[in-house]
């Protein structure tokens, strides 16, 4: 049981590097880079950034066997889990496992032959390295295509129970399964009935999102229905632009449903024609300010006197603002009135203190 009325779906654990994932192990956040792998500068520093985000493990494209030798450079420079995200050539999963990679995306779509997966899982099972089988909506098999003429969620399950009748056949659990579409429902109803029937644990997300606003929103339905019915180790954003935002969206929509409490929960009201401050702005500033903070610690930015004193007392710390003065809450105590600039550095500090203080701080 992870919180009031949400029953986690029992899974098996798969483990990636030190990270475990499924079981009773809190569901982590991945991403996955988006520059070209062969350069090691502008990857490792995109690693570093999405270390720093909150990603638990991340995933590196090799498109090509010559991309393999670099991984022991970038990871003797990060500190997460590796995948390797391999496609069309077994050859570059074998390559990417003899360079010690932590973990391989495999896509059944399109690596189809059996022995060619046999080799890659007698591989993986001497070094202990995990394996996803990521079951994609656009990369179906074309028999399943031709049964179905599109790839609606009966196809993606097929095609799953395809791949977890081909796993009866092995001795082999470190493994872990994504399915996954960009329609919602489909990737919703794929994932309900695959979970019904293995316990493998589940890589959740919705596939090529978007961009912006319209794929958080899309991500944040998918996920959080998904999670709503305890389904779901593992989740990805998969969002255009900075992977960094992936993660940052991901440990979002994993706070707001409730599964995950690390890192800040700012609560901020809409604000109304009686706030005379910019709550938009200052609650950007505070958050920024606290963005590397791992405690669960809640805090209310809010408006007038209306709401503001209750939210900011049943808060760790918050303010309420009156006209353009800031009261000023920690842990339900009313430490002062500031300026709207003193108000935030003060609460500010107060934040990183308690965080502090129980020693769980990632401060930059
Ligand atoms: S807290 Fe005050 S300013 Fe904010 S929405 Fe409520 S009434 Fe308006």
């Amino acid at each position: 049981m992870v919180k009031d009325g949400i029953q986690r779906r029992k899974s098996i654990t798969a483990k990636i590097g030190q990270l475990e994932i499924g079981g009773n192990h809190p569901i982590s956040v991945q991403s996955m880079t988006n520059c070209d792998t062969k350069d090691t500068y502008r990857t490792i520093q995109q690693i570093k950034r999405l270390e720093k985000a909150g990603c638990d493990l991340v995933r590196i494209a090799l498109p090509d066997m010559d991309s393999c030798r670099f991984i022991p450079e970038i990871k003797r420079n990060t500190r997460i889990p590796i995948m390797a995200d391999i496609h069309f050539n077994y050859h570059i999963a074998l390559e990417a496992m003899r360079y010690n990679i932590d973990g391989i995306r495999i896509n059944p779509g399109n690596i189809r032959k059996e022995e060619q997966i046999f080799h890659i899982i007698e591989v993986a099972q001497k070094k202990n390295i995990m394996i996803r089988f990521g079951v994609n909506a656009g990369s179906l098999d074309s028999k399943i295509m031709e049964k179905y003429k599109e790839p609606k969620y009966e196809a993606i399950v097929e095609e799953t129970e395809t791949i977890l009748t081909f796993l009866k056949k092995i001795d082999y659990h470190n493994i872990v399964l994504s399915i996954k579409s960009s329609d919602i429902l489909d990737t919703i109803k794929a994932n309900e009935k695959i979970a019904e029937i293995c316990d493998y644990p589940l890589h959740i997300g919705i596939t090529e999102a978007g961009f912006d606003q319209k794929g958080i929103i899309k991500s944040a339905i998918g996920i959080g229905i998904m999670l709503y019915k305890g389904i779901g180790d593992t989740i990805r954003v998969s969002l255009s632009g900075d992977p960094v935002k992936e993660v940052l969206v991901g440990h979002d929509i994993l706070r707001s449903i409730g599964v995950r409490k690390k890192g800040i929960n700012i609560i901020a009201c809409p604000t109304c024609g009686r706030c005379k401050v910019d709550i938009h702005g200052i609650g950007r500033k505070i958050e920024k300010k606290l963005r590397n903070i791992r405690q669960p610690l809640t805090i209310a930015i809010m408006g007038c006197i209306v709401n503001g004193p209750g939210e900011a007392k049943s808060s760790d710390a918050g303010i309420a603002f009156n006209q353009e003065e800031g009261m000023l809450y920690v842990k339900g105590q009313f430490v002062g009135r500031y300026n709207t600039d003193e108000s935030i550095n003060k609460l500010v500090q107060a934040v990183k203190q308690m965080a502090k203080e129980t020693d769980q701080i990632l401060i930059s």
